[in-house]
């Protein structure tokens, strides 16, 4: 029926307008958000993201910002500079985090006021944009908590192995390591890979799985950033260690050589690395 419909023929519709309102729908559900102010921040990217993820098809790019900005044209949402009066009228970018925000208008942030309202919009766009089989996992909070829920410290892996995490890095570095751009696969999935998916700030000290927080490296430049001896820094350049000699070995040579070199990144640029965990590899590297 509706979910046939969707998959076939008809164009796809980009899902990004209603996955922002759903995430907003949570955030005002839990008190972090109202209709008068939404604020543009981490928490409202990651609620897209964890149901982007659930939905996207291959041509989707995982950008809250333009939703953000051009639901004004729908005529019941405005995004508005940092001083609470100037519309939007620019490209919207991670660094505008926690300054900027959006209200809902046009008598739609009275709607919206009300939680049985909420819960209509909810089921509304979802049925309207999506296929029914995602329904109980885009209704979910758990969608949310999959991803981005602490776990409890005794499951606590060094790196790399919650899966979804992995999944994810692997598919926006599309394979790549993201110092020395070597890509091997020896088959489909993400079983057989020689790239690790490499956390900036440890899971055991940032409980932090989103892949901002995580880094494509091949098994020699993961080693070597766990030993602070390589990090990518905040100029998304790769820095290393006055402890490394080239004269010493051909391996010190190669680690030497990558100085200077741009971090490669994904893409998409929702997935770039945060810049506070480049910080923070940059400052652990060994001097
Ligand atoms: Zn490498």
């Amino acid at each position: 029926m509706g979910t046939s419909r969707l998959e076939e023929g008809a164009p796809h519709e980009k899902p990004h307008k209603p996955l922002l309102l759903l995430a907003v729908l949570d955030l005002i559900d839990e008190g972090k958000a109202s209709p008068e102010n939404i604020p543009w921040n981490q928490d409202l990217r990651d609620r897209f993201t964890a149901r982007f993820l659930l939905v996207r098809k291959h041509n989707d790019q995982n950008n809250p910002d333009l939703p953000f900005r051009y639901l004004a044209g729908d005529g019941f949402w405005q995004a508005y500079e940092a001083d609470g009066t100037t519309p939007i009228q620019r490209e919207i970018r991670v660094t505008d985090m926690n300054e900027v925000f959006a209200r809902f208008q046009n008598g739609f942030e009275f709607l919206v006021a009300i939680p049985e309202n909420r819960q209509t919009m909810r089921e509304t766009l979802i049925a309207r944009y999506f296929p029914q089989s995602l329904r109980e996992e885009l209704v979910s909070k758990k969608v949310i908590q999959n991803i981005y829920t602490p776990r409890a410290a005794e499951d606590t892996p060094e790196y790399g192995r919650s899966p979804a995490f992995r999944r994810t890095i692997l598919e926006v570095y599309d394979h790549q390591c993201a110092a020395c751009g070597l890509r091997i696969r020896l088959a489909q999935g993400n079983d057989v890979s020689f790239i690790d998916a490499a956390h900036l700030i440890p899971f055991s000290e940032s409980y932090n799985d989103h892949p901002t927080n995580g880094l494509a490296l091949c098994k020699n430049h993961h080693w070597a950033m766990d030993r602070n001896i390589i990090a990518p820094g905040p100029d998304l350049h790769w820095h290393i260690s006055r402890l490394i000699d080239p004269r010493r070995s051909n391996g010190e040579k190669e680690l030497y050589e990558l100085t200077g070199k741009s971090v490669l990144l994904p893409k998409d640029p929702a997935f770039h690395p945060d810049p506070q965990g480049l910080e923070w590899r940059k400052k652990k590297l060994s001097a």
